[in-house]
């Protein structure tokens, strides 16, 4: 059986930025990248004390779809995700599982009340995707400010950091395979 990495939206995600993911992580993971049907948003997720979802319920949500040609699944939210101890996420992942969501709330200009910028906001969609990504393949945080798998504390980190893999963590994915 063929195997894929399904990106999942979860509630509205524009469409354009749905197939700029799937074409670039079919190029940096040479895997085949499949979309889902757009599933709704866990409705328990949400927090209305801090007016953010709990990503947890997710992740949850992924491994539900049960999708058994899934090397990894990928979801993808338009809502503000929070994680127990951090005030916000722009993901989470199982390390080593097979589901991660990212969260494309905080990496919208619009957020910070500044001009939107669509191709800006796939750019960093992506490297958050790559990072979650990275996870799931069993990758940890990198040193390296300028390597995906860097832990990006902001907005600014995300944006310095590049969105493909640096020589040892490409060389680790590579052995991980
Ligand atoms: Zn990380
Ligand atoms: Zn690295």
């Amino acid at each position: 059986m063929e195997k894929y990495i399904y990106v999942v939206p979860i509630g509205d995600i524009l469409e354009d930025l749905i197939n700029f993911l799937r074409e670039k992580l079919e190029e940096i993971f040479r895997l085949k990248v499949k979309e889902y049907t757009k599933v709704p948003i866990p409705k328990e997720a949400y927090n209305p004390k801090r007016n953010q979802y709990y990503s947890y319920y997710f992740i949850n949500l992924l491994f539900s779809l049960k999708l058994n040609d899934a090397i990894k699944i990928l979801g993808i939210t338009n809502v503000d995700l929070y994680t127990d101890n951090l005030n916000f996420i722009f993901g989470e992942a199982i390390l080593n599982g097979k589901e991660c969501v990212i969260s494309i709330a905080r990496l919208d200009n619009k957020f910070y009340g500044l001009p939107p910028d669509h191709t800006l906001l796939k750019i960093r969609a992506l490297k958050e995707a790559v990072h979650e990504l990275g996870h799931t393949f069993g990758l940890k945080h990198c040193k390296n400010p300028s390597c995906v798998m860097y832990f990006s504390n902001s907005l600014a980190d995300t944006d310095k950091k590049d969105y493909n893999f640096c020589p040892e963590c490409q060389l680790r994915l590579y052995n991980l395979f």
